[in-house]
């Protein structure tokens, strides 16, 4: 097994919401769904299994027999879809541990992953996956640790619930922290709590606030949040850096663009998600911090 990075490195492999949207006008910022890599003191976390999941799973292949743990927040498509799709899954000698709340129905993770995988919807079912897949059920706010790596869990706000998670090691942490929508009336204090003096916070900001409340095609109960929201929790939680993720699929290069230079106006210290951004939070400096694809 390939000896892991003992730093805590961030890889963004898809950063969308909704639905993948590959195309010339998504190219820079990216068109895969939700699937975000951390790499912390010798361990391989992976959280959510959107598209981004598939280009994950390629890159691994040279690194087997591997062993990794996924963590998915809920089971909407975007956040699975890439399952069926990690080749490394059905591999004999990998090791997988998928863990995932109790749906508000009362499915588990395994069952939500082996449904998707059920004829006629796919060809494959999840039985034929070759490796060591072990599921777990999370407690909502129980504490799990991964050699010296912490993982929390907190409820979100979201249609069908969501969990957000904080990885704590060696005094730096990092959340992340979709799908959720904010409250009119208060700071959502689950949201604070993850992010609370966090090294990173990944954010779902899915919509400007223009977008949110539009008159005519508001977004409110919709289930996400908007830049200037995850601007207002970074400066409560006293975040470092603000990560903006979970971008809406209509947002092209230049709207994304121009979402980085208004959240960087409101808050320095933001960074717009990008399919490929690498984030070393053992960086001696900003300059090495960010590392653009
Ligand atoms: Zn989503
Ligand atoms: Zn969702």
């Amino acid at each position: 097994m390939a000896a892991l990075n003992q730093g805590f490195l961030i890889k963004f492999w898809g950063v969308r919401g909704s639905i993948a949207c590959p195309g010339s006008s998504t190219v820079r910022y990216g068109g895969n769904t939700s699937c975000v890599e951390m790499l912390v003191g010798g361990q391989r976390l992976i959280f959510d299994g959107g598209t981004g999941l598939r280009e994950l799973g390629v890159s691994l292949l040279a690194e087997m027999p591997l062993e990794a743990s996924l963590f998915f927040t809920h089971s909407h498509w975007d956040h699975i879809q890439g399952f069926p799709f990690f080749i490394p899954a059905f591999v004999k000698g990998n090791r997988f541990n998928i863990y995932g709340a109790i749906a508000p129905n009362g499915s588990t993770i395994e069952q939500r992953l082996n449904d998707q995988m059920l004829h006629p919807n796919f060809p494959v079912p999840l039985q034929v996956m070759g490796a060591d897949l072990k599921f777990c059920d999370l407690e909502i706010g129980e504490t799990i640790t991964i050699g010296d790596i912490s993982v929390e869990n907190a409820l979100l706000n979201h249609p069908g619930e969501a969990i957000g998670y904080r990885v704590t090691y060696q005094g730096k942490a990092a959340a992340y922290i979709t799908d959720t929508e904010h409250f009119p009336d208060r700071l959502d204090e689950n949201v604070l709590w993850l992010a609370r003096q966090a090294d990173v916070m990944i954010y779902d900001a899915t919509y400007t606030d223009a977008e949110y409340y539009d008159a005519k095609a508001s977004k409110v109960g919709w289930g996400h949040s908007t830049w200037q929201e995850a601007v207002k929790i970074a400066q409560a939680a006293e975040v470092k850096t603000l990560v903006i993720f979970h971008h809406d699929p209509s947002h092209n290069d230049h709207f994304m663009d121009q979402v980085a230079a208004d959240s960087r106006a409101a808050f320095a210290p933001s960074v717009v998600a990008q399919e490929g951004m690498v984030l070393d939070l053992r960086a001696a400096s900003q300059s090495t911090f960010v590392h653009r694809p």
